[in-house]
């Protein structure tokens, strides 16, 4: 199939490229490198030994999709474009609503002038809120998102499936990922942040290498066992893999369809201290923190419906996540920019 891949240069698109070039498919990235770098293209091409199509430009162009999404004859969009940041959301809410919803009203809308009608979305466990059972399925109710950002994509999963139901041929899928951590096994490609980092890996890779300090534990008075949040990381090579089990499962009737993307395991942040440590040897020190506003205590996702009708599972374990997170870190310590 010809896929548009949205955010197609940045972490998660970048890596489901590998996944989708090796498993025949043409993807092509389309992206305003915001976030991100057309260096990855070459990583890839590196990687499957195929180029990557790349068209720079912005979800909010609606010209530009409509003419991108016939150019290339597409048959699916998978959605990653938007902006991510939590902190930053709560101050810069307008471009938040513009870019992550504004920009996906506008592709929705170049995909029905364009005639393309299967549309596989990035979504998040932060559209269940608090939870109130363990593990989370797909059936519960949505809860209450802390933030901007996590209220973009709790919106925009409505409006897919309002215009999923309006446009019943459309395939919808909404993948709720939980915590994207790792990198490709080879070193090349990784998470490549601006500025300091928010999301936990990122930092403790940073701390490993001696760019930042120590790492802050935010919260050891927590309800769990050890004190510390539950999370559910999966590892950025197995979320890959399910966009490409989620487009051999697009029925030709169309539908909507929610799965769980995660491995269906909870890891504590000192947990996930102590497994990097162990798998690469090298010591990250850190000290507790006061807790961080909006997190929620514990959070992991039953995965039985997209084992059952995507035949896909998480196979990788939190050691190989730390494992190759950390040879991304080593071999690139600025990321990305020093290829710039
Ligand atoms: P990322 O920032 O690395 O990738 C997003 C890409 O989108 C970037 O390359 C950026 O340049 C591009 N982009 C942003 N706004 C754009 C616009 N208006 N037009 C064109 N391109 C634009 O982030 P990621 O971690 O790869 O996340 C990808 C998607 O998955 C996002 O939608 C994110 O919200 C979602 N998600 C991420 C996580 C996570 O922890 N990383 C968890 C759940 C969901
Ligand atoms: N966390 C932490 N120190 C950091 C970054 C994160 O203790 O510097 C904790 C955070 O409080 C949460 C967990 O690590 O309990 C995962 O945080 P992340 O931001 O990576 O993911 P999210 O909270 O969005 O699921």
């Amino acid at each position: 199939m010809n896929i548009l891949v949205t955010g197609g240069t940045g972490f998660i698109g970048s890596h489901t490229i590998v996944e989708l070039q090796q498993a025949g498919h043409t993807a092509v990235a389309y992206d305003n490198l915001c976030n991100s770098s057309t260096v990855v293209l070459d990583r890839i091409e590196g990687i499957t030994g195929k180029p990557v199509e790349f068209v720079e430009g912005d979800i909010r162009d609606q010209e530009k999709l409509t003419k991108t999404l016939k150019d290339f004859d597409i048959d699916c969009v998978i959605h990653f474009a938007g902006l991510k940041a939590v902190g930053e959301s709560v101050h810069k809410p307008i471009e938040y609503y513009d870019n992550n919803v504004g920009g996906t009203v506008k592709l929705l809308a170049a995909m029905r002038d364009a005639g393309v009608n299967s549309i596989i979305f990035s979504s998040s466990a932060t559209v269940y809120g608090e939870p109130t059972k363990l593990p989370l399925t797909e059936d519960m109710p949505k809860g209450q998102a802390t933030n901007p950002y996590g209220r973009t994509k709790g919106i925009i999963e409505d409006i897919l499936s309002d215009t999923q139901f309006a446009y019943p041929q459309m395939n919808v899928v909404l993948l709720r990922y939980f915590n994207p951590i790792g990198a490709h096994p080879s070193g090349t490609m990784g998470e490549d942040p601006t500025g300091i980092p928010n999301n936990l890996m990122p930092y403790v890779t940073q701390v490993a290498i001696g760019k930042l300090k120590e790492l802050g534990v935010f919260g050891n008075d927590y309800d769990t066992p050890d004190g510390t949040c539950i999370r559910d990381y999966i590892h950025v090579m197995d979320l890959a893999s399910g966009h490409v089990a989620a487009l051999k499962a697009l029925k030709p009737e169309g539908g909507l369809s929610i799965y769980n993307l995660g491995t269906g395991r909870g890891t504590s942040v000192l947990e996930l201290v102590n497994a990097f440590m162990k798998a690469t040897g090298v010591n990250v020190p850190y000290s507790i923190k006061p807790r961080r506003e909006g997190d929620v205590v514990a959070c992991y996702a039953d995965c039985s419906k997209a084992k059952e009708e995507l035949g896909w599972e998480a196979k990788y374990g939190i050691e190989q996540m730390c494992a190759d997170s950390w040879n991304w870190q080593q071999k690139n310590p600025n990321g990305y920019r020093d290829q710039a």
